[in-house]
């Protein structure tokens, strides 16, 4: 008989991921003999020995660790390569691989926001510079705001415009997304009130990649009547991918899809 394969997700904070109730549901649906939990892991340095020594066949890495992961793979694939910031690795004997599916699980969420051309993410984490990289693939016209300037550097020298809070004008953007932990375990703005009310009332589109609650960002959206979404499709998307690598593609990601969506009604 086949051992059964564990995975897992790391972060800090992790109780609130869903990763394990998605990935669970698609490997009982599809007859994987394989269980997925969840790590807390206090220091990103720690994320390659608790993975081996767990006996991981794969994990996703969530918020603060995903620059740590890249870091601690030995090889890196594909779109991940590009960004430094890697959300699910897989053992593959005893090497760790790395891989981003964040970005694409994004695209796959906004699908149904038309003609979008300039965005404004507010952030500067590793969720904001592989959306930021994927969305200039896409030819779109990227700005970003950050609470502070240190993190803000990646981006000026990609060329993208690059504020603080002191410094953002308040101009149209089609969709400001919210890449922020703000919200995520406090009642925090990603941005001052008054200016993020401005710079919302000028946007047609908003989206945060928190997901399973309305974040004060999605709030302030409902009150200014404008059309949002939470982070559930971007979840769903980068959920899709990873299971996809971690099932060595012996299933079609609609399959996976499919199987994931009836996990969104638990
Ligand atoms: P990082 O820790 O890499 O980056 C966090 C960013 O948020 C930094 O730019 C930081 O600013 C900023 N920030 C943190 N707290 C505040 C605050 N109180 N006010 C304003 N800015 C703040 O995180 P990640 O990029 O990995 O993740 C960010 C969020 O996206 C998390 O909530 C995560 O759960 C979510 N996410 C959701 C996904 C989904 O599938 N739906 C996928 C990926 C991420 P500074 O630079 O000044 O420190």
């Amino acid at each position: 008989m086949k051992t059964k394969k564990l995975f897992a997700i790391f972060g800090n904070p992790v109780s609130h991921s869903r990763s394990p109730l998605m990935h669970n549901h698609v490997f009982k649906r599809l007859g994987v003999n394989a269980c997925y939990t969840r790590i807390h892991l206090e220091e990103g340095k720690d994320f390659k020995t608790r993975f081996f020594s767990q006996k991981l066949s794969g994990a996703n890495i969530t918020v603060p660790h995903k620059e740590a992961a890249f870091h601690a793979c030995d090889e890196v694939r594909g779109f991940a390569q590009k960004v430094g910031v890697v959300n699910t690795v897989i053992n593959e004997d005893g090497r760790l691989i790395g891989y981003n599916t964040d970005a694409d699980g994004f695209l796959f969420a906004i699908e149904a926001f038309s003609h979008i051309k300039n965005v404004l993410i507010i952030g500067a984490g590793g969720t904001a510079k592989a959306l930021s990289m994927r969305l200039l693939e896409e030819g779109l016209d990227v700005s970003v705001l950050n609470r502070s300037q240190p993190n803000l550097k990646y981006f000026s020298e990609l060329g993208l415009q690059t504020y603080t809070w002191e410094n953002c004008p308040v101009k149209a953007y089609d969709l400001i997304v919210n890449t922020t932990s703000a919200g995520l375990s406090d009642e925090a703005y990603p941005a001052p009130i008054a200016l993020l009310s401005d710079l919302l009332k000028s946007s047609s589109f908003a989206a945060d990649a928190i997901y399973g609650k309305l974040t004060p960002f999605l709030k302030r959206c409902k009150e200014l009547d404008i059309v949002y979404k939470d982070g559930a499709d971007m979840l769903l998307g980068q959920g899709v991918l990873a299971n996809n690598y971690f099932t060595n593609e012996e299933f079609s990601l609609q399959e996976i899809e499919k199987a994931m969506k009836e996990s969104f009604a638990f």
